[in-house]
């Protein structure tokens, strides 16, 4: 961290000096919160000795259209049965966009990490765990219907399957929601990546449309991209937060 210091203190005045400050925060800040890790080799051979397929099979449209209940067995035990904590990290996203210098976050993220710290301003592109409907009639339901769920969860009013609003591998993500999130990081002067690289399918999809003047990355691993951004810090996106102090 010691050697960071400057570099937060870079941070600092960037974050403060911008009039237009929009978050891209990858899939890194999820797990650094605690959510669950399918990225992680052993976690992801758990799962498929477990049930027999992997997490992306299992997470998958095609799947839970023929085999629902394999599918929720996999969504309530191994998806939903840890959500996240929310540190002082995210805390200081939540102040920053109090301030009125973040304008908003953008994130795959679907365990809400941004919403729970009382960010208003989130496109949640994959959609989130704490929103469920029931497919046919729309009616919604919270998490827990699922958690306390057995089964296949069915739909109060008309026993149709309730399912979370959440894309799975194989569908198509809320083109309307990518496009405003766009005109977000069009207007930004500050982009600031964290938990992620600047070569994801996140940041790609949004970088072209970046033609602010800071571009800030947050990011624990190093990567052959890196130095596109104007300022780079390696370390843990939320632990780097934290050190953020708000003018
Ligand atoms: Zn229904």
């Amino acid at each position: 961290m010691e050697k960071n210091m400057d570099k937060i203190n870079r941070l600092n005045k960037i974050i403060n000096n911008s009039s237009y400050l929009v978050c891209l925060m990858g899939v890194w800040v999820s797990y650094e919160c605690g959510c669950t890790n399918y990225r992680d080799e052993s976690d992801s051979y758990d799962i498929e000795a477990k049930y027999g397929y992997s997490p992306d099979e299992l997470f998958n449209a095609a799947f839970f259209n023929t085999r629902p209940g394999q599918f929720f067995e996999f969504y309530r035990n191994d998806m939903i049965s840890v959500l996240g904590e929310i540190g002082e990290g995210m805390i200081r996203l939540k102040q920053l966009e109090d301030s009125g210098k973040l304008k908003c976050t953008i994130t795959r993220d679907i365990y809400s990490l941004a919403k729970r710290a009382g960010c208003r301003k989130v496109y949640e592109l994959h959609g989130s765990v704490f929103r469920n409907y029931c497919q046919r009639c729309k009616r919604v339901y919270p998490i827990e219907y699922i958690k306390n769920s057995r089964g296949i969860p069915k739909c109060e009013y008309c026993s149709s399957i309730v399912r979370p609003a959440v894309s799975m591998v194989g569908e198509m993500v809320d083109n309307g929601l990518i496009t405003r999130a766009a005109e977000e990081v069009q207007r930004a002067d500050t982009l600031l990546v964290m938990g992620s690289t600047l070569k994801t399918p996140l940041t790609e999809a949004f970088l072209k449309d970046f033609e602010g003047s800071q571009l800030v990355l947050i990011n624990s691993r190093e990567h052959y991209t890196d130095s596109r951004a104007d300022l780079v810090i390696h370390g843990k996106p939320m632990d780097i937060m934290k050190e953020v102090v708000i003018q």
